[in-house]
């Protein structure tokens, strides 16, 4: 068996060797714990069956394990510094393939079929560059790609909105843009000393499986984004108020909102995260036959 690259004293001779000084502004938090790096993959479930996708492999700390694991590996890699290191890690490894990508302007669907039989299944596991988690969840599951789940490390702030219920305080669009499509649930949770250096925040690990059917049908889904977003806009205020800055604020237009609301059985005295899904949904397919 190969060494574990995600000991401390193998990350930091890594590092040293390689003179790299790491960069902040990429989310550069490295994972040194081995223990933990089993559980993602165990959480993940990946196997020979699976391909993967991992974004942000580091050093190769996460990259190695995932390599013992699955059929194939393909890891996107935004700094070029790391491309000479990541060649020496993962040498031992000739089925982890590295592009140096920003995996948010990255062409994902060719990539996969260029480096996937598309016989396995398809997986994303990653620790996330935290500053830019949300965008980067919202490009994949935007992005329709045939990816069975995902396994992925954030932090706790972001991870306690992708699985908020509605009436809490952290339910709002980014937990229905996910939840629409995807079960969400929190695998685990990681102490911040788990990385060098130390985020300043605790993380979670959470798992998203692409459901069969979407929680709720919307036959226009940028109305229902719309909708969603604008009704939090202001979340203290009432949907109500949300709907006329979002709508109008003319007699005609208030007239047909409050045919949509009474069509879809929603009191304009509700607030925003007091709705569920298929809630907005209903609201959605109002507004569209009163023509919004
Ligand atoms: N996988 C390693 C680990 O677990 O130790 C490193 C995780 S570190 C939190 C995030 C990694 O994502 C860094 O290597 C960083 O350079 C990379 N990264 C940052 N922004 C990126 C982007 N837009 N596209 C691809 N990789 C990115």
């Amino acid at each position: 068996e190969q060494p574990r690259i995600a000991t401390p004293s193998e990350t930091n001779a890594i590092l040293k060797r390689h003179g790299f000084k790491l960069k902040k502004s990429l989310g550069q938090n490295f994972l040194t714990n081995p223990a933990i790096l089993s559980r993602i993959v165990a959480a993940g479930d990946v196997g020979p069956d699976d391909d993967v996708i991992e974004i942000g492999p580091g050093i190769g700390a996460l990259t190695q394990y995932l390599a013992e694991a699955a059929h194939q590996v393909l890891a996107l890699e935004i700094d070029e510094r790391l491309i000479p290191v990541l060649a020496e890690t993962l040498a031992p490894y000739p089925n982890a393939t590295v592009v140096e990508a920003d995996v948010l302007q990255a062409d994902l669907a060719t990539l996969i079929r260029d480096h996937f039989d598309g016989e396995h299944t398809l997986k994303v596991v990653a620790n996330l560059p935290y500053y830019i988690t949300t965008p980067i969840l919202m490009h994949l599951i935007e992005a329709h790609l045939p990816i069975a789940s995902y396994v992925v490390m954030m932090q706790k702030e972001v991870a306690d909105r992708l699985v908020a219920e509605p009436n809490s305080k952290d339910y709002g669009s980014l937990s229905i843009g996910v939840q629409q499509t995807m079960d969400v649930a929190v695998a685990f949770e990681v102490k911040r000393t788990s990385f060098v250096p130390a985020p300043n925040v605790d993380s979670a690990i959470i798992k998203l499986t692409t459901r069969e059917e979407p929680r709720a049908q919307v036959s226009d889904q940028e109305a229902f984004d719309k909708l969603v977003r604008g009704s939090f806009k202001a979340r203290r205020k009432t949907l109500w108020n949300n709907l006329q800055n979002l709508y109008g604020k003319e007699p005609e237009i208030k007239e047909r909102l409050t045919k949509a609301l009474d069509a879809a059985t929603i009191k304009p005295s509700q607030r925003a995260e007091q709705l569920s899904i298929s809630d907005f949904a209903r609201l959605t397919e109002a507004l569209l036959v009163e023509g919004f």
